[in-house]
């Protein structure tokens, strides 16, 4: 074959390659986001990420939208229906949009016209048009006329049905979607009562003085404290805490300051970093007047960490200090001294996910907590404490001994430590594997592809398989959970400002698995981390319901689609003071929150 020839090949092969990818993206494209049920944001260019120009609208049609800000004076008119029923068909619309057309697959055909907001395209969807299927469900508006009036009139006795209030994150106050009040706050969520803070109060002019706490449709929060003896446990709700403080009034904020005020000899603290909370350093100054000996591990970043400022006054309480600087390796010293435990006199082990940081402490956070009173237990964590205070950590600590099921009164613990103990390979995966009724995950991150992999097969053999994951670290590259939802495992993003930071797993009434120990390679295979596995039918009974009621509380919707962290869909956010998708800008100033 000659030489032009065989470029000729060449290059007609790679056009035709190019022609067809070309086909392909331009004829399955994934929905990312519904903005309102005829805006969209489509995946184009195949990257998984909303970019500027992918922003789609439907031409000719509009619907409904649950967005009270949005101008509805003459379709209400046209219609002669109050705001607050069109408030609601929006609710419905864009739930219906989000089942219809979220994370499917696509095909757009622009018309060529755009607008300043987005390209005008037809979107076809399992063969069908979008469109008409908007207009078949009585969703479809033109020129303010519903497009199919006996599905309209449907919808609308269904909408009437729904129980919508409008959430002021400012104040915590909920009103009616017609109330003034509601529509002249700046920063509002629309809401099913039920999704409310069981704290919210009842906006006084528009609802009336008697739909306070006692009104059954807000769902009612489960206990957070449980056990008795030699352990116990303390869970923060973090859909009740729309902002952090420096109060020190939640539950686990409130037993630890108990604890460190018990305490007549030592305390040994392994903590990520300190932000200042004036309850929890008062009582450590206090303890540390009456003779008490306070030692102290942390990582080394902290001192330059804007997220835990006062380093300073905790390293001063200390008698005895050392982080996991090590000058021979800059890799082990990168690695995370994650750990967030404290020993008691030798014989009391508080440990778990919770920072020692106003989110934290205040509970605006969702962590886990447990208390542990045994000589046993107590004696592992001194014994891992006094590795890391000697200059040991990371990968040059040993693997732990006699720290396997431990008889407590009523439970059975074990306790793992990391990176030396590989706890997920050796146990977490194990006991996903010998699973049978049920897995419910309440986690800051499921990066871990072992752990992903033997959920998945659970999944496939008939176990219930649930995960909450937080909705800042649902954006990380390494995230595990398109993957899990791709295989058929619901994951729900939660939508409140505070982090869910626990990192527990619940099994069939059976086992609790908490700690500090994210799961993640790093997790398991570098940082010093600590995780327990605990053997108590009533432990995993309540840490079942506390799960099942923030699963209720996250709307369905987050199953398939992800979350602004700082954005009015995560609730709170927008209000609270933090940067909550630490781009550097908080709450009025993030994009994310910009009307
Ligand atoms: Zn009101």
């Amino acid at each position: 074959m000659n030489k032009k020839l065989l470029t000729f090949l060449f290059v007609f092969i790679a056009f035709c390659l190019f022609f067809a990818e070309e086909y392909f993206r331009l004829n399955s494209n994934v929905v990312l986001k519904i903005l309102t049920p005829t805006m969209f944001q489509i995946d184009l260019n195949g990257n998984r990420k909303p970019d500027d120009n992918e922003t789609i609208c439907l031409p000719d049609v509009t619907s409904y939208t649950s967005n009270i800000k949005a101008d509805v004076t003459e379709l209400a008119f046209k219609n002669k229906l109050p705001e607050k029923d069109l408030i609601a068909l929006g609710y419905l619309a864009e739930d219906f949009a989000s089942k219809t057309l979220l994370d499917k697959e696509v095909k757009v055909n622009f018309t060529g016209e755009n607008t300043s907001q987005c390209r005008l395209a037809n979107i076809n969807v399992n063969g069908k048009d979008y469109r008409e299927i908007l207009t078949q469900n009585g969703f479809a508006i033109k020129n303010n006329i519903p497009q199919n009036q006996e599905a309209f009139s449907q919808q609308l006795e269904k909408a009437k049905g729904l129980d919508i209030v409008i959430l002021n994150h400012r104040n915590n106050k909920y009103h009616s979607p017609d109330c003034k009040y509601a529509k002249a706050a700046r920063d509002t969520v629309t809401l099913l009562r039920r999704q409310l803070p069981y704290n919210a109060m009842p906006c006084k002019v528009c609802l009336g003085e008697n739909t306070g706490s006692d009104d059954d449709t807000i769902l009612k929060p489960v206990p957070t404290i449980s056990g008795a003896g030699d352990i116990q446990i303390y869970l923060t709700d973090f859909t009740n805490r729309l902002k952090p403080d420096t109060s020190c009034i939640s539950n686990i904020c409130q037993t630890i300051v108990k604890n460190i005020d018990e305490t007549s000899e030592t305390i040994d603290m392994a903590i990520y970093g300190w932000e200042s909370v004036p309850a929890v350093e008062n009582s450590l100054s206090k303890a540390k007047e009456r003779g008490v000996t306070i030692r102290l591990v942390t990582d080394t970043k902290i001192p330059q960490d804007k997220h835990y400022p006062d380093s300073e006054k905790i390293t001063a309480l200390a008698d005895e200090y050392r982080t996991d600087f090590n000058p021979e390796s800059k890799l082990l010293t990168n690695y995370l001294m994650h750990n967030k435990f404290m020993i008691f006199d030798g014989k009391k082990v508080l440990t778990g996910s919770m920072n020692f940081s106003r989110t934290g402490l205040s509970g605006f956070n969702a962590n886990s907590i447990v208390i542990i009173n045994s000589v046993h237990i107590a004696e592992l964590y001194k014994k891992e404490f006094e590795e890391m205070l000697s200059g040991k950590f990371h990968t040059n600590k040993q693997p732990s001994e006699y720290n396997k099921n431990i008889q407590l009164c009523t439970s059975i613990v074990s306790v793992y430590f990391s990176p030396q103990d590989k706890a997920i390979s050796r146990e977490i995966v194990p006991l996903i594997n010998k699973a049978e009724k049920y897995i419910y995950i309440p986690t800051f991150v499921l990066t871990h592809q072992g752990m992903a992999d033997a959920l998945i097969n659970a999944k496939k053999r008939g176990v219930d398989v649930k995960i909450i994951i937080d909705g800042t670290s649902s954006t990380q590259l390494h995230t595990k959970h398109h993957t899990l939802r791709t295989a058929g495992v619901p994951v729900k993003v939660e939508n409140y400002a505070g982090k869910m930071h626990m990192k527990t797993m619940i099994i069939d009434d059976k086992y609790t698995i908490l700690g500090s120990m994210n799961f993640s390679n790093s997790g398991e295979n570098r940082n010093d981390e600590n995780m327990l596995l605990i053997e108590d039918k009533n432990f995993a009974e309540f840490y079942k319901d506390y799960f099942n009621y923030i699963w209720v509380k996250i709307p369905d919707k987050y199953l398939k689609t992800d979350i602004r962290a700082e954005s009015p869909d995560s609730i709170g956010s927008c209000s609270d003071g933090v940067d909550n998708d630490h781009d550097g800008k908080i709450d009025n100033l993030d994009d994310g929150c910009k009307p």
